[in-house]
């Protein structure tokens, strides 16, 4: 009560516009997180709170939920705990190849990349896509040309090695036994609602270690990995790709909203549950038009937080 008093006299005076609710959810990725040391669940966890923080910043300010995904989703792409720009992982052919998507809620337009290896910041080139060409994908050759005419940063192979990454495909092909980076690092995503109920979310990754080179998964595909309507949901997923494909995961959560008028968690939590029962491992993060969150997956963990104008911050892994 005395919250609804305080905003009415917010918006009375002007000092505020609209009494929308509003936030942001992330995601670090969903699998086995059993190998993770209290040490590195700290660094996550850290990272996570901050970058909630930044993001949700921008969306208190009046901005825009499409800069905040971008934001939250680069942050973690600079960062080598998750599995997207410098911390990808490498393709059965010792190269990482990235992917990524952004989509805005309010008119579904959408830029995405596939396959760039230079590229910093994938998610920074996907919403260069949505906001300058009249395409939604770029692949390959083409997506890093146009990142070179667009001013999106470039950086040399060697920016993304990465030690650690190498021995988890060592370890997928069996070359090594060693057994020490059995954790899980994870796609990257964000999902957030403005204060002008604009919805957006935003993926991107790695894809999967010792995939085939020129392999692309979900995190790229509109409707798959990510997925934003205004009015009902924004979704970004993180699994087995392929599975996430054929179910059209994101998109679906919306559809269920849609057509069958059910809420963000029976929505998302059914599709989570579907992709169980044909052992087709993941999860995604959910927001909907009253910044509602809910972030299910059937894996052992999904590192994932979220922060909005009604909620605290939170930050779970398991
Ligand atoms: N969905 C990503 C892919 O299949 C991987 C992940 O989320 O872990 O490329």
């Amino acid at each position: 009560m005395i919250k609804k008093i305080s905003l009415y006299v917010l918006l009375y005076s002007g000092i505020i516009v609209s009494s929308e609710d509003f936030g942001i959810a992330i995601h670090g990725g969903a699998g086995v997180m059993a190998g993770l040391t209290e040490d590195q669940q700290l660094r996550i966890e850290e990272k996570i709170s901050e970058t909630l923080i930044g993001s949700f910043k921008i969306l208190k300010d009046g901005g825009n939920s499409l800069d905040a995904v971008e934001f939250a989703v680069s942050e973690l792409e600079d960062s080598p705990l998750f599995n997207a720009g410098k911390g990808s992982v490498y393709n059965s052919n010792y190269v990482q190849e990235m992917d990524a998507s952004i989509m805005y809620g309010l008119d579904r337009s959408a830029g995405a990349v596939a396959s760039v290896k230079t590229v910093r910041n994938p998610i920074k080139l996907a919403k260069k896509v949505l906001e300058e060409t009249e395409h939604v994908l770029l692949v390959g050759e083409g997506a890093e040309t146009f990142a070179k005419n667009t001013g999106v940063k470039i950086v040399s192979p060697s920016y993304f090695h990465s030690e650690k990454n190498l021995l988890r495909l060592k370890k997928a092909k069996k070359i090594t036994s060693n057994t020490i980076f059995q954790d899980k690092i994870g796609t990257v995503g964000a999902v957030a609602i403005d204060k002008k109920g604009n919805i957006s979310a935003a993926t991107s990754t790695g894809g999967m270690t010792n995939k085939m080179p020129g392999r692309v998964g979900d995190s790229p595909i509109i409707g798959s990995g990510t997925w934003a309507q205004n009015d009902f949901c924004g979704v970004s997923s993180t699994g087995h790709g392929e599975f996430f494909i054929k179910f059209q995961v994101a998109k679906e959560v919306c559809t269920r909203m849609e057509y069958l008028n059910q809420s963000l968690e029976t929505s998302s939590q059914g599709i989570i549950n579907e992709l169980d029962e044909i052992d087709a491992k993941g999860g995604l993060i959910a927001i909907d038009k009253n910044a509602n969150i809910f972030m299910p997956f059937n894996t052992d963990g999904m590192i994932r937080g979220s922060l909005t104008s009604k909620s605290q911050l939170t930050v779970a892994i398991y």
